[in-house]
């Protein structure tokens, strides 16, 4: 049996797996997950021209708020690696060039790490540990509540870049990242084992919560207004 849930939440992404994901980890609150396609939006899309990831989460949370008067929910992510001062950072999609493939942005960052160990003027970082993380910001907008101010989580998987890529699972940066705890890259683990750890799943379990709390507000606002 279907069950009809009280509240509807778009989620700014055009990646169904994404979506997906999101649909399991919420599966148990009252709110049905829609893509920009369920809303007649497919063909929206926003410039992701932030400085970091929470202003192109919030800037994308904002933009189909407003153009959908829904709840909305915006992600951006990315990889940063700290011998390169954070690159590639927000531009992790576009690397190597504005439609970069995986296979090229990884070629990007392999290049961009053999040139620091070079430099002589560098961080050295060629013989040592290249510390890195992927980061992931979701950022939450109700265009009926706090006047549509952004609850924003975040969520981080630390490790460190290997220089001879290793897995086929994942996508993106996945095997050149070395998982902090384990000898494994992150294109190696099973999909069920990067989302115990990944930073999107971290950030999502973060949101689950503000969420929660998001609903009860509705809940007692719709109650409020309708004299309940
Ligand atoms: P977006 O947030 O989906 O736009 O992701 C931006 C880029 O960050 C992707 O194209 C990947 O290059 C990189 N990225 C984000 N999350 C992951 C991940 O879980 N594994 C590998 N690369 C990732």
């Amino acid at each position: 049996m279907t069950q009809t849930k009280t509240h509807a939440l778009v989620v700014a992404t055009h990646n169904k797996g994404k979506l997906d994901e999101l649909r399991q980890i919420f599966a148990d609150l009252d709110v049905t997950l829609l893509s920009l396609d369920d809303v007649g939006r497919g063909a929206l899309t926003v410039v992701e021209d932030g400085d970091t990831f929470e202003a192109n989460a919030v800037k994308k949370a904002r933009a189909v708020a407003a153009a959908t008067m829904m709840m909305t929910l915006a992600d951006d992510s990315g990889l940063e690696v700290d011998a390169l001062g954070g690159a590639p950072g927000v531009r992790s999609a576009r690397y190597a060039h504005g439609r970069a493939t995986d296979a090229e942005n990884n070629a990007a960052l392999l290049g961009a790490i053999e040139a620091l160990t070079k430099d002589p003027t560098g961080t050295g970082a060629g013989e040592g540990a290249l510390k890195a993380r992927f980061r992931c910001v979701l950022a939450l907008v109700d265009p009926f509540l706090r006047d549509g101010e952004p609850h924003v989580v975040d969520g981080a998987c630390e490790g460190e870049i290997t220089r001879t890529p290793r897995g086929s699972g994942g996508f993106g940066y996945d095997p050149l990242f070395l998982v902090d705890g384990t000898d494994r890259t992150m294109a190696e683990l099973s999909e069920a084992e990067k989302n115990q750890v990944s930073h999107r799943a971290k950030a999502s379990a973060k949101m689950k919560l503000a969420l929660e709390k998001v609903l009860a507000e509705r809940d007692t606002f719709t109650r409020r207004v309708s004299g309940e």
